[in-house]
């Protein structure tokens, strides 16, 4: 498939520092888009200068929510160079997510192409400071002017760039944990594996609790039992008992995160036993208890690592540590390591992001 570019006349002002504003507000020059049609499949494949939407108010994905998503990062190296983290992996879990929500299926090589050509040509926009990068976020979503339930015939991709700072406010720090134990964000047979915004929307009252009552995130159980911890917001997460690593098992309503993936593969390459299996709010609490707990961590592409220091459980508040924990920190500086490209990457990790076209 072609994919045209057309250039901005009005190029906006970069910010100086995109530490000084929130995650995603600010968004580069151009964007692409694409659209589907039963007729003619994927077409019309564009990078254009970034515009608002005219969409009509029938769409269904107003109605219905059919939305998937993905979030990955350019970086520049000391270098100045700009490279990606993974990209591939991630245009083949939001094909994961499409079938989930029975989204058109794409060609994730052509997808890959388009990103790389759009981020290429707002490169200047990846900034430089510490802990910056260019947020990518592609989407894809149902276009059928449709009130019926019917099978999802019209869709559009787009894909929009925002340079960021990291996601939680002071870099690594400890972050706060609810543990949540009456809503849940997915169940097994549900879209929990998905990329999907329903799963977000679904968690908002969770958040808004957690935050009210002055906690940085929620930590979810899984559907079923209300018992076995699944994951942090936007972030999955593991725990270091007795020297092994615990994690999640991805049984269906987790995320399956390219940074676990990622954390996973470097602690077993570090000489760590990683466990993936289910692992009980009550088994944490009698790690904490008996002093077996030595770390806990969330991770994902926003925030990269964050510590847990503190968990709320049934009104029970629990302290794990004040401090970055070493495992944690570790992770943290090997990971941002090869994603700014000061650590080497053994892996084929990093995806460089040629010249500007
Ligand atoms: C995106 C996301 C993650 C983290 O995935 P990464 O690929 O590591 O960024 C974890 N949980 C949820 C619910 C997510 O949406």
């Amino acid at each position: 498939m072609e994919l045209t570019i057309t250039r901005t006349t009005h190029p906006a002002e970069k910010p100086a520092d995109p530490r000084k504003a929130g995650f995603g507000t600010i968004f580069t020059d151009h964007m692409f888009e694409m659209d589907y049609s039963p007729e003619q499949g994927w077409h019309n494949a564009r990078i254009i200068p970034l515009e608002n939407l005219s969409l009509h108010p029938g769409a269904a994905v107003f109605h219905y929510g059919a939305e998937v998503f993905e979030g990955l990062k350019a970086y520049r190296t000391a270098q100045g160079k700009v490279q990606m983290f993974r990209p591939r992996d991630n245009m083949e879990r939001m094909r994961n997510s499409a079938e989930r929500i029975q989204l058109p299926d794409f060609d994730a090589d052509f997808m890959l192409e388009a990103l790389t050509k759009l981020v290429a040509l707002d490169q200047d926009w990846v900034p430089s400071a510490p802990g910056t990068s260019l947020y990518i976020r592609p989407v894809e979503f149902c276009t059928d002017i449709d009130l019926g339930l019917h099978n999802i015939g019209h869709a559009k991709m787009m894909i929009i760039l925002s340079p960021v700072g990291s996601y939680l406010s002071g870099g690594l720090r400890p972050v706060s944990i609810l543990i949540e134990d009456h809503d849940v964000r997915a169940v097994r047979g549900g879209t929990g594996y998905a990329k999907c915004g329903g799963n977000y929307a679904a968690a908002n009252r969770a958040a808004a609790k957690a935050e009210q009552k002055g906690y940085d995130q929620v930590l979810w159980l899984d559907g079923v039992h209300q018992r076995y911890i699944e994951e942090v917001g936007g972030m999955n997460v593991m725990f270091k008992l007795d020297g092994k690593i615990v994690t999640p098992a991805l049984t269906g309503s987790v995320l399956p995160g390219i940074t676990r993936r990622s954390c996973i593969q470097l602690l077993k390459d570090k000489g760590y036993e990683v466990e993936e299996r289910l692992f009980a709010v009550d088994e944490l609490i009698e790690a904490l208890e008996s002093g077996k707990l030595e770390e806990a961590w969330g991770c994902g592409t926003a925030a990269v690592i964050s510590p847990i220091g503190k968990f709320c459980y049934q009104d029970k508040a629990y302290t794990i540590g004040e401090e970055n924990g070493p495992t944690a920190q570790w992770l943290y500086d090997t990971l941002t390591g090869i994603q700014w490209g000061s650590v080497a990457d053994p892996y084929g990790w990093v995806y460089p992001v040629p010249e500007k076209p």
